[in-house]
């Protein structure tokens, strides 16, 4: 018998109020009933993303959304501002530059938050700027950025400020309104606690302008369309039903633990995470701007990163995920993010343990785990 878990940042696990919701008998969008799931939910995600702006739902993953901001706020031959240290940063640049947009990349090292001095800089040098991306949680490296810093100094120019949020929100803090993030994007199969195909986008006053004045083709994504059906508490298209249904309680969940607990949680079993790999002698990726929704862990020269986790998903079944891009087979990286608790955390800690200790590597058994329970007993 194998039994699976999944500790993976997106997809996450799912938990019962979800699955339940998801096995109910299809409605017709375009009725009371699935309206008031409709409205109940689009409250819950205000919520959610600390706004009182819109959030609109679209039919993708958080790609979609992605594509969504890029087309809707700016046209071919804008330029934008990219803060690109890792694979979900880089998306942001090519997405601006398949349709015609002049993307200034902000390189950042890999693993470590971005400077918003750096940001400042470059929008005084260039004011010809008028979006700045990044990334809350910038899933590939383990990273979280300070979008409050960031937000401050983004506020004082014309430039909008545009964040991907698909993996961090609902696990970490955005404070969307407060913070001064003009379009945060998000996606369902994160800390959502949902399957994919459903992206979410929020969007400012401030960006809206920019909406109504880019010239971009625009159709399926077209957040004019969605924002007058969305008014009618309806969406442009046919709805994403069953996910939304499914939304509605995953966010009723959310409601109930409420925002604080929830980052609570996140804090400590990542805070279990890190120091578990630090007991097992094991280097975080991002130690100066680890984030609390995923760990990245360098992995010691001679152990194969690519082949560890093939061995926990498929001898054991504890699906952990690898690196990405230049990362890979250098890194692990460990989800504590949406349905997942403080024993997931010790089961997949003590799978990593068993493959280490099979593969040569030397350390003290039970050293990561008895450290992360240290922790949770705090
Ligand atoms: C997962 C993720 C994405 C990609 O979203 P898809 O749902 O695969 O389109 C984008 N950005 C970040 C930071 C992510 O973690």
């Amino acid at each position: 018998m194998k039994k699976n878990f999944l500790l993976t940042p997106g997809p996450t696990p799912l938990p019962p109020q979800v699955l339940e919701a998801m096995s109910r008998p299809i409605i017709h969008h375009r009725t009371p009933a699935f309206q008031a799931i409709l409205k109940e939910a689009t409250e819950g995600l205000k919520y959610v993303f600390q706004t009182t702006s819109d959030v609109f739902m679209i039919s993708s993953s958080g790609t979609g959304a992605m594509e969504a901001a890029v087309i809707n706020l700016l046209c071919a031959g804008d330029t934008a501002l990219v803060v690109q240290g890792g694979k979900f940063g880089e998306r942001w640049t090519e997405i601006c530059q398949a349709y015609g947009i002049t993307a200034e990349v902000l390189d950042v090292e890999w693993g470590k938050g971005v400077d918003p001095l750096e940001i400042s800089k470059r929008l005084k040098a260039n004011p010809k700027i008028k979006a700045v991306f990044t990334t809350l949680c910038e899933t590939s490296t383990g990273v979280a950025n300070d979008l409050e810093a960031i937000g401050k100094v983004v506020k004082e120019t014309p430039a909008v400020l545009v964040v991907d949020a698909i993996s961090g929100l609902g696990a970490i803090d955005i404070k969307t309104d407060a913070w001064f993030c003009d379009v945060v994007v998000s996606g369902s199969q994160k800390g959502l606690m949902l399957p994919p195909g459903l992206g979410f986008i929020s969007v400012s006053a401030k960006a809206w302008k920019l909406v109504e004045a880019s010239k971009s083709p625009r159709y399926y994504l077209d957040l004019r369309k969605a924002k007058k059906a969305l008014d009618k508490t309806d969406t442009p298209f046919t709805s994403s039903i069953t996910l939304i249904i499914a939304l509605n309680e995953a966010l009723k969940m959310i409601k109930e633990d409420g925002l604080e607990n929830i980052f609570a949680r996140h804090r400590k079993m990542a805070e279990a995470t890190r120091a578990a790999m630090k007991g097992l002698g094991l280097e975080l990726f991002a130690p100066s701007a680890a984030s609390d929704a995923v760990t990245a862990v360098k992995l010691p020269a001679g152990i194969d990163g690519e082949k560890l986790v093939k061995t926990m998903r498929d001898t054991y079944g504890v699906t952990i995920a690898g690196g990405q891009a230049e990362l890979k087979g250098k890194v692990i990286r460990i989800a504590h993010m949406g349905y997942i608790g403080e024993f997931d955390i010790i089961l997949g800690i003590s799978c990593l343990e068993k493959v280490l200790q099979q593969s040569g590597y030397k350390f003290n058994l039970g050293a990561g785990v008895k450290a992360a329970e240290e922790i949770f007993l705090k």
